[in-house]
């Protein structure tokens, strides 16, 4: 500004623009807990080869006064970016907990965990409590993981896991197959289970080999002893594919679209 107002004509007043949205919606995240502004959806997954609910994933949602609902999309990387995850974080796994809790015996709930919240130091502490105080059974939550947390591939993050997995918690990696080195990924830590990415499920309608990559990774998952989730399931002949190629589970459009909680348990207890 100094240099004089000319110079910068061109750019700093959309710079300016960004900066203050920017802010105002940091401001506006870090209100949205206090006020309750944040809620859970739940979508379920479907196993493959009993047609049973196995369980589901939580959903994270924004009822924003003025904006009506806005999607993690575009909030969760700013909340990432400043830290605002860790609180936000917490209070998504204390409130899957309390719900999960009162769902049939043997329906896990699966909660996103990010980069952020494992480079803070409370992720197995809350875990813990949110356990305890929920009454839930370790081996009935889930946290999935995109590889953005094995990139920091430090020692602590591999830590973090072992310590999860000994309290029975269940670990999942999301995404598969859409970083630089998922295969690589698998070899550092036993996961659970596998979900697909949604990119390839697409890939099945529109591609003539669109089968190979799901024939592969279910194969893979099979020999790892793991569970193979497709993700973005949205037609009765993805789902023939998908259930032909050896996933063991589906979870999309086509099975329910992520509901509130009081819709899901019908969904559950039909
Ligand atoms: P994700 O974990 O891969 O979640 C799956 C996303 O795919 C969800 O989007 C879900 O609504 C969407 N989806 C499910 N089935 C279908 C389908 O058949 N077709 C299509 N087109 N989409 C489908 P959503 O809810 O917008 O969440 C986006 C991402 O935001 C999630 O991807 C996850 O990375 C992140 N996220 C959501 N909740 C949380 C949270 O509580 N904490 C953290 N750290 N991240 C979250
Ligand atoms: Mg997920
Ligand atoms: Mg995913
Ligand atoms: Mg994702």
């Amino acid at each position: 500004k100094l240099e004089g107002r000319g110079t910068y004509q061109f750019f700093e007043p959309e710079m300016d623009v960004r900066m203050q949205a920017r802010r105002r919606l940091e401001l506006d995240i870090r209100q949205a807990l206090a006020r309750r502004e944040f809620l859970l959806h739940y979508q379920p997954q479907l196993n493959l080869e009993n047609q049973r609910l196995t369980g589901c994933e939580a959903l994270l949602r924004w009822k924003h006064p003025e904006r009506g609902t806005v999607p993690p999309s575009e909030f969760i990387p700013l909340a990432e970016e400043v830290g605002l995850i860790v609180p936000i974080g917490e209070w998504v796994i204390r409130q899957a907990c309390r719900d999960a809790a009162s769902w049939p015996a043997g329906i896990t709930v699966a909660v996103n965990v990010s980069p952020a919240q494992f480079k803070s130091d409370r992720l197995v502490e809350t875990i813990v409590s949110a356990l305890a105080m929920s009454g839930l059974a370790a081996d009935r939550l889930e946290i999935e993981i995109t590889e953005g947390v094995l990139l920091q591939n430090n020692e602590r993050t591999l830590e973090t896991l072992h310590r999860l997995r000994a309290l029975g918690v269940r670990v999942s990696m999301d995404d598969f197959g859409t970083g630089y080195s998922s295969l690589s990924y698998l070899r550092s830590f036993p996961f659970d289970k596998i979900k697909i990415d949604r990119s390839f499920v697409n890939d099945l309608s529109s591609k003539t080999d669109g089968d190979a990559i799901i024939r592969a990774i279910a194969g893979l998952g099979r020999s790892l002893g793991m569970t193979t989730v497709a993700e973005g399931v949205e037609t009765e002949e993805q789902m023939r594919r998908i259930r032909a190629e050896g996933c063991t589970d589906v979870q999309g459009y086509l099975i329910s679209r992520p509901v509130p909680v009081e819709q899901l348990l019908h969904l559950l207890n039909p």
